[in-house]
């Protein structure tokens, strides 16, 4: 039975990222200005912008890494930091605060291994040290993940025994392990030997491919051009420009993010 298109319309997908407004200063700093920024289920955004732009502070304020001054962030329907209790906001405990930044995974430039324990023991130990599960039930997920990320063979090497790249694609299988719903990238190829970038932006490509929800911050251009659903030029705290990456990256509008590029050519 078909069902007149009128009067069934679809749902439109809501957002998993809503950032309205976002405001963050130090001292008198002030390092974000307004940041709007919607992040639909699936998509891959790439946050593009010159160094001191506020790109790591955003992504460490939806994070809760950072508190903000001014607007909100909400992640999967929850505003990060806060809950509304009797109609009104109340600022969240440390440690609900922690329960909902298990929906968010975080990779940073400096991957931050712990050096005494195996890749498999690093992946697990969010899961079964602070979270408390099943320690077969993480080992098994943790082993599907070095399958994913091809590192099976790696399971038992510490990480002085692993190249960057392995360290790196590591600390990405540890952050998938809390199954987040949100993946921040942190320019998570920038400390890597130039040979070693290629595998690990081949890793985030797969898990784009997966329909993992990613915000990334990078000035691999490439990887902007191939794996983004959009990409967001930032300056000076605030979003000059975003929109798919061709429009964006081949034929930008404002002055700004021309004379970015303008770099990398
Ligand atoms: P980007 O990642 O785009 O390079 P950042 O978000 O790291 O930019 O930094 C933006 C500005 O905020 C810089 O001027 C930096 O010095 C400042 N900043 C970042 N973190 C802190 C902090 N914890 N304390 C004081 N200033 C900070
Ligand atoms: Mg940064």
């Amino acid at each position: 039975m078909t069902i007149a298109a009128e009067k069934i319309s679809p749902v439109p997908a809501e957002p998993l990222v809503r950032a309205r407004n976002v405001h963050k200063s130090f001292g008198s700093n002030e390092v974000l200005k307004g940041i709007d920024l919607d992040v639909m289920p699936g998509e891959v955004v790439v946050i593009l912008g010159p160094s001191g732009s506020g790109k790591s502070t955003f992504l460490r304020c939806i994070n809760h890494l950072e508190a903000i001054d001014r607007g909100s962030i909400v992640v999967a329907d929850e505003q990060i930091g806060y809950e509304l209790r009797n109609g009104r906001l109340h600022k969240l405990s440390d440690r609900a605060i922690a329960v909902q930044r298990r929906k968010i995974g975080m990779v940073f430039q400096q991957f931050n291994l712990y050096p005494h324990m195996t890749a498999l023991e690093n992946i697990i130990e969010a899961p079964v040290g602070v979270h408390k599960q099943n320690r077969r039930e993480a080992q098994a997920y943790a082993m599907e993940l070095l399958s994913r990320i091809g590192l099976t063979e790696k399971a038992h090497a510490y990480p002085r025994q692993l190249s960057g790249g392995q360290q790196q694609r590591v600390a990405i299988a540890r952050a998938l392990a809390i199954k987040p719903k949100l993946m921040l990238f942190d320019e998570p190829t920038s400390a890597l030997d130039p040979e070693l970038v290629g595998e690990v932006l081949a890793t985030m490509r797969d898990l784009a491919d997966q329909g993992l929800t990613m915000i990334v911050v990078t000035h691999e251009i490439g990887f902007a051009r191939e794996a983004a659903d959009r990409v967001v030029f930032m300056d000076g705290g605030v979003v000059v420009e975003q929109g798919r990456p061709e429009v964006v990256l081949s034929n930008p509008s404002h002055p700004r993010t021309r004379l970015f590029l303008s770099r990398f050519i």
